[in-house]
């Protein structure tokens, strides 16, 4: 790792070293990084993982960590950040670059700002713009890929290149890049998106944004959804009991609201009927009051938190792809 700090010292790229995961990182897990290198432009992106590659260093990109899980027990040797690359431009009326560094919610604000429409599901999603194309983010029936024209890419040597949309293979939660067809790093996006009111844009982001809030935990760190799929029906599928009860729970309180006007505010009922039907047992609930599918951090470590996944798993025959990235040491 000297050799490497010693080179970025020389280069003037900004770096930290030795960072504790826990504080850092979104989910407030992990061990420590000892060098973290933050790239300033496309550029210095390159020049760095030039330099990575010669030295046949690993490294491991990240952008805002809201959807990777680091262990608690690993130390790891070297991250490079996207979170410096902050390039925003209107290139037209309705398409716009953005840099990969920058949050979901600002660049869908700012088409909010231009009247632009296609984004609005995308504005509660923690996530940078590297990280969302990496998995195809969306919500709400909104995705990145149908408003990205293309990307700027630094592949594994250091050259820039640029890739169309229809090159990145985006599928649900799924791309090249996730299924390691392509490597390297995504350090800019171009948008493609439509004109549209601007007061219409605005209300559906206030919709999608109190449904979120209702939805989603926010007491307790966590990566949003754990799998892509619904793992209360992959688990209703095995145990009858299951099925009914939670398909009355959905039924009575979110489709027909006949016991309330207002959808309840978890599932902690639901949750503990599966919980006590399955036996499974737990010292410190690892999953959210809301949903079952999310894991949340409340102190009770990576090892709790990966057996939780694994049981999950396998109660639902392993049908439904995992959305949240453990990150091994490497
Ligand atoms: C509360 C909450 C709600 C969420 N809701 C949603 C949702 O509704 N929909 C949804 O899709 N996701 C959701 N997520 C998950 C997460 O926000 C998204 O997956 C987001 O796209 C991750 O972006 P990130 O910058 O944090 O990437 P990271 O978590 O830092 O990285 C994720 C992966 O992307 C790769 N990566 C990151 N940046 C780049 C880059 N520039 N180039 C190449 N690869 C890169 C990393 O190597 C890693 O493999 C939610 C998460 C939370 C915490």
């Amino acid at each position: 790792m000297e050799l490497l700090t010693g080179w970025l010292n020389e280069n003037g790229v900004k770096h930290s070293l030795d960072i504790e995961l826990s504080e850092f990182s979104y989910m407030k897990t992990g061990g420590k990084v000892f060098v973290l290198i933050e790239p300033a432009s496309s550029e210095e992106v390159s020049k760095c993982v030039a330099f990575l590659y010669s030295q046949n260093i690993k490294f491991k990109v990240i952008g805002a960590t809201s959807n990777l899980l680091f262990l608690d027990d690993v130390d790891y040797s070297c991250f490079l950040t996207t979170a410096g690359l902050k390039e925003l431009k209107l290139v037209d009326d309705a398409e716009f670059i953005a840099g990969s560094g920058h949050m979901l919610p600002d660049i869908s604000r700012y088409a909010l700002y231009h009247s632009i429409t296609g984004l609005e599901g995308l504005e509660g999603i923690p996530g940078t713009v590297g990280g969302a194309v990496f998995m195809n983010a969306g919500a709400y029936g909104y995705e990145i890929k149908n408003v990205l024209k293309a990307v700027e890419f630094v592949d594994l040597t250091g050259a820039i290149q640029e890739y169309s949309v229809e090159q990145l293979k985006l599928k649900k939660r799924n791309s090249a890049l996730k299924s390691g067809e392509l490597s390297g790093i995504i350090t800019k996006a171009w948008f493609r998106a439509s004109l549209g009111n601007v007061s219409i844009i605005e209300n559906k982001m206030e919709i999608y944004h109190s449904k979120r809030h209702k939805y989603q935990d926010f007491q307790f760190p966590n990566l949003g959804s754990m799998f892509s799929g619904s793992i209360y029906r992959a688990l209703g599928n095995r145990d009858k009991y299951i099925y009914i009860m939670s398909t009355l729970f959905y039924l009575l309180n979110y489709k027909w609201k006949i016991l309330r006007r207002e959808a309840p505010l978890n599932r902690k009922w639901i949750n503990d009927i599966i919980i006590k039907r399955l036996n499974l047992k737990y010292d410190i609930q690892p999953f959210s009051n809301k949903t079952m599918n999310c894991l949340v951090n409340r102190g009770q470590g990576t090892d709790e938190m990966i057996r939780y996944i694994e049981e999950i798993k396998t109660l639902t025959n392993n049908l439904i792809p995992i959305e949240n990235e453990i990150v091994e040491k490497f």
